[in-house]
């Protein structure tokens, strides 16, 4: 761990930095996105092979899911950050009448950005996006149980980028608290609920804006009417991609109970389909991310009912893609998110009843819904409330840079992507401008007479 003195030293090297103006140009963050781009685009082999060091992520999943949802980020952020900065005029108000009045976005200044393990690559990077479009500086504190990933961060930003600018601070928890501590005029937290909720303090402290991408149980509802074959597709691949540690994957099914024996076998027959009879011979199936996770998720496998899968090894931290029945929510495994690969399913009878399972819930990040029905589809939408939704599809509305990403209640406050990751490290400054010529004198004392004229000005609004 770097020391608080020397991390209170680079915090204000990197606020002088911003003060001196350089990050608020279009020209210097057009410049700062392009160079982020090309050193992805440069270290590509590095960062696959640090995945795979780091839990054995396949390099098709780490290319999709780390390097390409970022680079396209990128692309979009370039495509639309000049129009983003312009100031956007608003009506004035026959108040202040005349004026023009204009909304201003300007940077937060230097902001701390604190990441998970289970992107480690992408989680870490996608807010420096929103931080460069922004004009604002940046301190990354990466997760300390992907090393390998971490230290690739580290050297190509410290490469690509002077410290006063962007850099990375490696360490655990210890750090991110030494870090915390720290005058930031921007937190953003990508991880846990339970870290979070300190994060959230921390920042409390010192009335620092905070965005909170956190986590949850994330349900996905089937009803009777849905197509199968293709829902157990979706999912599959949606809760066993990066091996169930996704903070959007999946966390249970709710299946209607005339369609639960079909579903099931369906789910069955597609794990096969994607992974082999042996998944563990998979060349496309991550492992989990340390032993203390292993263990955790194969104790809450010890006291469920294994559908299908169920098998682990322990030296290699294996644990197959596996679907647990007869499951009620006292359950151990219905006790917090699962964050791998065990997929509970229960039966529900009706819609309505389903949807009073989810909202005795906390809010969470993700809700899927698979079913033919338009009208159902529009009840578990209107009736339920989650960060992000999708209608017959699992995870992919977070690739979509026109919608923002973000949790509600427990799991997350604030969002990002595309121009929403360019609000979360902005301040949206309201701005009125007059001339000197007319000075309407209605407002001033001597108030005699005036009243009335008051009264009919507020009429007219
Ligand atoms: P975590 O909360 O354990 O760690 C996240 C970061 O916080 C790490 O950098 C870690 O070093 C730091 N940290 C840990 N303990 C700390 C403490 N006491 N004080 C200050 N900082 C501390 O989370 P994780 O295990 O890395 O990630 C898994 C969780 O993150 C899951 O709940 C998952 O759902 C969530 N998550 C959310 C998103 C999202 O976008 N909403 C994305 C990925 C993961």
């Amino acid at each position: 761990m770097t020391n608080q003195v020397d991390l209170t030293t680079l915090v204000m090297r990197q606020k002088t930095f911003f003060r001196q103006g350089y990050t608020r140009t279009y020209a210097f963050r057009k410049e700062m996105l392009l160079r982020l781009q090309q050193a992805i685009q440069t270290e590509e082999k590095n960062i696959i092979s640090a995945l795979a060091e780091d839990f054995g992520k396949p390099a098709f999943e780490t290319y999709a899911t780390e390097i390409a949802i970022l680079l396209a980020e990128i692309k979009f952020t370039l495509k639309h950050l000049h129009k983003w900065m312009k100031p956007k005029r608003v009506r004035p108000s026959l108040l202040n009448f005349p004026s023009k009045d204009a909304v201003y976005s300007e940077p937060l200044g230097v902001s701390l950005i604190i990441g998970a393990w289970n992107y480690p690559f992408q989680l870490t990077l996608a807010p420096v996006i929103g931080a460069i479009a922004a004009g604002c500086c940046s301190i990354l504190k990466p997760s300390e149980l992907t090393p390998a990933t971490s230290a690739v961060t580290a050297a190509l930003l410290q490469s690509h980028f002077p410290a006063e600018y962007i850099t990375v601070v490696e360490g655990g928890a210890e750090t991110s608290q030494a870090l915390l501590q720290l005058p930031f005029d921007k937190i953003f937290f990508t991880g846990s609920v339970p870290v979070g909720k300190l994060v959230a303090q921390a920042a409390a402290q010192q009335l620092i804006p905070v965005t909170l991408e956190l986590g949850g149980k994330s349900p996905c509802l089937i009803d009777e009417t849905a197509d199968l074959q293709v829902a157990a597709r979706r999912i599959v691949w949606g809760k066993f991609i990066n091996a169930g540690q996704t903070c959007v994957a999946p966390d249970y099914l709710l299946v209607q109970e005339t369609v639960m024996p079909s579903f099931l076998e369906q789910l069955k027959k597609t794990i096969a389909q994607f992974y082999g009879q042996d998944p563990a011979q998979s060349p496309d199936y991550a492992r989990i991310i340390n032993d203390r996770h292993f263990t955790r998720l194969t104790e809450i496998l010890k006291t469920c009912v294994v559908f299908t899968g169920g098998e682990t090894d322990a030296a290699k931290r294996y644990i197959a893609p596996t679907v647990v029945t007869e499951v009620t929510w006292q359950h151990p495994i219905m006790q917090e998110e699962i964050f791998g690969p065990i997929l509970p399913v229960m039966p529900f009878q009706n819609l309505t009843e389903a949807i009073a399972q989810v909202n005795a819930q906390p809010k969470p990040l993700a809700l899927y819904f698979f079913s033919n029905s338009t009208q159902a589809q529009e009840q578990v939408l209107a009736q339920t409330s989650s960060g992000g939704a999708c209608i017959n599809e699992t995870v992919s509305h977070l690739a979509n840079p026109r919608l923002p990403f973000g949790g509600v209640g427990t799991s997350g406050q604030g969002s990002y992507h595309g121009k929403y990751s360019f609000d979360a490290f902005s301040h949206q400054k309201s701005v009125l401008h007059k001339t000197f010529w007319p000075d309407v004198p209605l407002r001033y004392p001597p108030y005699l007479n005036k009243m009335n004229w008051m009264k009919k000005v507020f009429r007219w609004l």
